[in-house]
């Protein structure tokens, strides 16, 4: 028997203002567009948005349901409109920002368990990494340049063959 170990390292900043300036306008987008949220059980409201490599900008927020499981996360909406609109383009990077009308909104959030798994997929489909820009209305932000390192040991293809 051997141990294994697992760790990565990401970047964390202070403000957005710490950022270069496509990655503060990427998440200032991500900022605004929660309002477009549907969240009308949690009242967290979140955003994601996307640069792609071809310049497009792709955003999406969480749309929650009576039926709580059919509702989705911003996440997943944003891979699905990439996926459909430009299957072959991949994520330069993509910001992840949210309106907690609970509480606060002053620190980085990361996506969800399924999210990982979605954006492992992604990652996998389009053989690059998912650059993520984490941060709430204020506060700190974090940037991890794969979000498959928040996935590790995870289920793939790979697996299946
Ligand atoms: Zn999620």
């Amino acid at each position: 028997m051997k141990k294994q170990d697992y760790h990565f390292n990401y970047e964390v900043f202070d403000s957005i203002d710490e950022l270069s300036e496509d990655d503060k306008w990427l998440l200032d987008e991500a900022r605004e567009v929660t309002q477009h949220a549907y969240a009308p059980y949690s009242r967290f409201q979140v955003a994601a948005v996307a640069k792609l490599s071809n310049g497009e900008i792709i955003s999406g927020t969480n749309q929650e349901n009576a039926s709580f499981p059919a509702g989705i996360c911003a996440e997943r909406v944003v891979l699905a409109i990439i996926s459909s609109l430009y299957p072959k383009t991949p994520i330069e990077s993509m910001a992840i920002s949210y309106f907690n009308h609970n509480g606060e909104s002053n620190h980085p959030i990361s996506p969800c368990g399924i999210c990982r798994q979605a954006l492992q997929e992604f990652k996998e489909k389009m053989k690059a990494p998912v650059r993520l820009i984490l941060g709430g209305m204020h506060g700190k932000v974090y940037i991890i340049e794969d979000a498959s390192l928040l996935l590790p040991l995870s289920f793939t293809s790979h697996d299946m063959q």
